[in-house]
């Protein structure tokens, strides 16, 4: 009997441990789409993945005015999808002779980090994703290695002759997308990254109009692809998939440009086959939440030192605790937030430099214990130390809010 009983618990391990290699996620990031234009074309991928799922609205561009403003311009979104920070943190502040912080670790390190390290895989126009904002085989990101790698399009001006109309660059993102659907269904790994990047010339060149609009439905029809190949996984060998779509930045009124604050620039869109939670149901996802997302939906353990770095929530499953902010009362520091579930235990935490910029850790102080219904705590900044800088989480389950503090 006790023989059977550890068999039938060696089989049940066995099960689980099947069960938990059985997700898997890809995210697809195609340039500079506003989010009108994909409603006003309903482009059928994008619509068909959300079918079960989700679509709705997010943000780019952090806080506009405060510390963590972050530019609406494409690499800067990359490493805020990446990392799960905005760029005060990852330190992404353009396209070109980028200098990214790797203590900010990207979705690809936690992915190797994990006790059973995950599979990953890189499709990708821009080879630079994968040598300077992933950092692959860089000491400071912990020699990073990719398992698939298809990019190195964009040097190679052999095999890609620079075209009119930039077609070239189109004609990246068709090897990429069938590169993508024929690894994703060949091999299955248990996170994908890919990008596609036409659109966002074709709109640097024509602005809004029927060029654009072209060329977004011909991004879908890539898209697509990668959603057929997830589909017959999911098919073939019940594994159960994550694919999230999003853009990394809106477009001015006319189509024509980005990198600013106003409303267009910073409305970007997500479109999941997961169904997700309140929080973005009422329109408050931004970028930095899909680190947190993917990490939760494939179960990856993040270290509480990069974890509590991080400045977006899960958009899966319920809520605890959201929109933290800081206000000044003389030496006091007044910490608000809002607390969906109000009899969850919150610890806070402060530190009084920002040591992790640096070291890639933090001296954080225990300053209290309450109940998320409190939803505000006030500390006397002479407590914490000289300061003027200071910074703050609040931590709750899985959940983690920060904020900074400067004079
Ligand atoms: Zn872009």
């Amino acid at each position: 009997m006790k023989h059977h009983l550890i068999i039938l618990g060696l089989v049940l391990a066995g099960c689980t441990q099947l069960w938990a290699g059985g997700k898997k996620a890809v995210v697809i990031i195609v340039d500079g789409i506003p989010k009108d234009a994909i409603e006003r074309l309903h482009v059928p991928a994008i619509f068909d993945i959300a079918r079960t799922g989700s679509f709705g609205k997010s943000y780019v561009g952090g806080e506009t005015g405060t510390y963590n403003e972050t530019p609406t311009i494409s690499a800067v979104g990359y490493n805020t999808m990446l990392t799960g920070t905005w760029a005060n943190k990852h330190n992404v502040f353009g396209n070109s002779n980028l200098s990214p912080n790797y203590h900010y670790w990207s979705l690809f390190r936690i992915a190797k980090e994990q006790k059973q390290p995950l599979t990953t895989a890189i499709f990708s126009s821009w080879t630079d994703n994968r040598t300077v904002l992933l950092g692959e085989g860089k000491p400071e990101t912990g020699n990073l290695k990719i398992d698939y790698v298809y990019d190195g399009y964009d040097l190679d001006s052999r095999r890609f002759p620079k075209k009119e109309k930039d077609m070239h660059v189109f004609d990246y993102d068709e090897e990429v997308s069938a590169n993508a659907e024929k690894c994703i269904r060949e091999n299955g790994p248990d996170f994908s990254w890919v990008y596609l990047w036409y659109t966002d010339d074709a709109s640097h060149m024509y602005g809004d109009g029927a060029y654009f609009d072209e060329y977004i439905l011909k991004a879908g029809e890539q898209i697509g692809r990668i959603w057929q190949a997830v589909q017959y996984r999911q098919k073939q060998f019940g594994e159960e998939w994550m694919i999230l779509v999003t853009t990394d930045h809106g477009r001015t009124f006319d189509g024509h440009g980005h990198g600013r604050q106003s409303e267009r620039e910073r409305t970007t869109w997500i479109a999941t086959n997961r169904k997700l939670n309140t929080y973005f149901k009422e329109g408050k996802a931004g970028m930095v939440d899909i680190n947190p997302t993917l990490c939760d939906f494939l179960g990856m353990e993040v270290p509480t030192a990069v974890r509590w770095e991080q400045d977006g929530i899960s958009l899966l499953g319920k809520t605890e605790i959201c929109n933290l902010r800081l206000a000044a009362y003389d030496q006091d520091i007044i910490l608000r937030w809002n607390a969906v579930k109000k009899s969850a235990p919150v610890s806070i935490f402060a530190a009084p430099a920002n040591e992790y910029k640096t070291t890639g850790k933090e001296n954080w102080i225990h300053l209290a214990d309450v109940k998320a219904g409190q939803q505000e705590y006030r500390c006397n900044r002479n407590t914490i130390g000289k300061g003027p800088f200071y910074k703050f989480v609040v931590v709750s389950g899985h959940e983690s809010l920060n904020r900074w503090f400067s004079k």
